[in-house]
């Protein structure tokens, strides 16, 4: 039997255009990628940030919050906060590697010789300074965790 579209009432208005911003944590950003995107339960994606479950729960309610109002009211999402994330890219010409702190773009190249052949090697993990970087590589064939 063929489905059948059944109408549904909404009361809302598209923006018509892109105005104002909201900013959004990279902690908020990081809960919606990996719960919402990786498809990550709380508590496994809790264990990778390394936060509890309900401080989780916390960011996550707030990041979708945020998500939300920025589509309804059509605000740009500003990522901010993230100057203690790092993200570490690897040169696969010359092997050098290094170190960006997140929210500033991918590099262009390599700073050592030029090359645009680089990768990012972090997978989004490890915290600059803190001495995180549990959970490396897991974002190819995710793995189980400890
Ligand atoms: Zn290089």
């Amino acid at each position: 039997m063929p489905r059948r579209k059944k109408c549904r009432w909404v009361s809302l208005e598209l923006p018509s255009k892109i105005e104002g911003e909201i900013e959004i944590s990279a902690d908020e950003l990081e809960a919606i990628r990996l719960a919402d995107v990786e498809g990550l339960s709380q508590t496994e994606a809790a264990k990778l940030m390394g936060i509890s479950q309900p401080t989780f729960h916390r960011i996550l309610k707030e990041a979708r919050r945020k998500i939300g109002k920025a589509l309804i009211e059509g605000l740009n999402i500003r990522v901010v906060g993230g100057e203690h994330i790092m993200r570490r890219f690897r040169c696969f010409d010359c092997g050098h590697e290094w170190e960006e702190p997140f929210g500033t773009g991918r590099p262009e190249a390599c700073p050592k010789c030029g090359s645009p052949n680089i990768h990012r090697i972090d997978a989004g993990r490890g915290k600059g300074g803190g001495g995180g970087g549990r959970g490396r590589g897991w974002c190819g064939g995710r793995g189980r965790l400890e």
